[in-house]
């Protein structure tokens, strides 16, 4: 399959190690990846998650410090801190490529009416004609509750849609949607699910530790994306060359689950 731009969501899980921090051997080794998917010709958007989980580790608070402040407090916060530590990695490690990168933060807000998603593609649009990398991350330090994304995979699938890009990949910890629950032995890997078809009965209600998205909202962003023409893949940000394998492979050896339009 060859694609011309394509979005690529990275979650918290992958991109934090156990402790909360960042995981920068990880990065360095995604962002090396990216490099070769340009180097092919891609056009890619990233969309990063992991600015909380970074935040919280960076300032450890005690507990007794944290016990005071409601969860939005915190999560502003902490995405606040986390979303400088974020950028100034991804500026790091794409310098070494000679990749000019640029922060996006963005609201629900922001996808309400056609001109607001006009100013948004425009902005993209505009980085992407200078080869700049855009980067796109809740602005979660400004949004209250009721009006964030449900995550960033929703997040990646309105991204994806406005910027015309043909397929998206969300990298999280798990390989892909299982038949079953992914830590039983008998649970096999769907490889492939077309757009339309139900799958809800394979679709586990457990969320990560990290993120705030879960299968069920992958599931649910996928199926979506892929009746809007976009190629999906779901797959484990965890596995080394995922990117390169799954993209540049003509036959990509990891597992993954394509969600064909
Ligand atoms: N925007 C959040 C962050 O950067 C992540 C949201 C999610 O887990 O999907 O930490």
């Amino acid at each position: 399959m060859t694609y011309q731009r394509i979005a690529i969501k990275v979650g918290s899980n992958v991109l934090t190690r156990d402790d909360g921090t960042l995981d920068i051997t990880r990065m360095s080794a995604l962002v090396d990846q990216l490099a070769l998917l340009r180097r092919a010709g891609l056009q890619v958007i990233l969309i990063s998650s992991g600015a909380v989980a970074s935040g919280r580790s960076e300032m450890h608070l005690p507990q007794s410090e944290t016990r005071r402040m409601d969860s939005v407090e915190q999560r502003q916060l902490f995405s606040a801190v986390g979303q400088a530590k974020l950028m100034g990695r991804y500026v790091e490690f794409f310098r070494d490529h000679g990749i000019h990168v640029g922060q996006v933060l963005t609201t629900k807000e922001n996808f309400s009416t056609p001109r607001q998603n006009e100013n948004q593609r425009q902005c993209m649009q505009a980085m992407l004609d200078h080869d700049v990398l855009p980067i796109v991350n809740e602005n979660d330090t400004v949004c209250i509750t009721e009006l964030m994304f449900t995550d960033n995979d929703e997040l990646s699938g309105l991204i994806a849609r406005l910027m015309g890009c043909q397929a998206l990949v969300i990298l999280s910890n798990v390989d892909g949607l299982y038949d079953g629950t992914p830590s039983s032995p008998e649970a096999r890997l769907i490889r492939e699910v077309r757009a339309g078809q139900d799958i809800a009965q394979y679709i586990s209600q457990e969320h990560s530790s990290a993120g705030r998205g879960g299968m069920e909202s992958k599931c649910h962003i996928a199926l979506a994306a892929a009746q809007a023409g976009i190629h999906v893949y779901i797959a484990n940000g965890k596995r080394e060359h995922v990117l390169t394998d799954l993209l540049l492979s003509p036959t990509p050896s990891l597992p993954f689950t394509h969600f064909l339009p």
